[in-house]
């Protein structure tokens, strides 16, 4: 293997390794997922602060789903209620 591949490597294996040791206890704050400086995912992700993991999601753009969820559970309450 080459020596720019090897390193590579050697660099992904210790990025893997911190980011399962990590215990993720500091957070950025929410930032939006991009691919490309002018297209969104319309998703927003707070990465650790130690190894860069995401560890938190949360979508912008598709709040229909949220809304249904929400309903859906409120008229799980209201059945049980009644
Ligand atoms: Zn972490």
């Amino acid at each position: 293997m080459s020596q720019i591949g090897d390193m590579r490597e050697r660099h992904k294996r210790e990025i893997e390794e911190l980011q399962l040791n990590c215990p993720h206890e500091e957070l950025e704050g929410w930032m939006k997922e991009c691919w490309d400086p002018a297209h969104g995912t319309g998703r927003e992700v707070r990465p650790c602060k130690e190894c860069g993991t995401v560890v938190e999601t949360k979508t912008t753009a598709l709040t229909r789903a949220t809304h249904q969820t929400q309903r859906r559970q409120h008229d799980n309450g209201q059945r049980s209620s009644v």
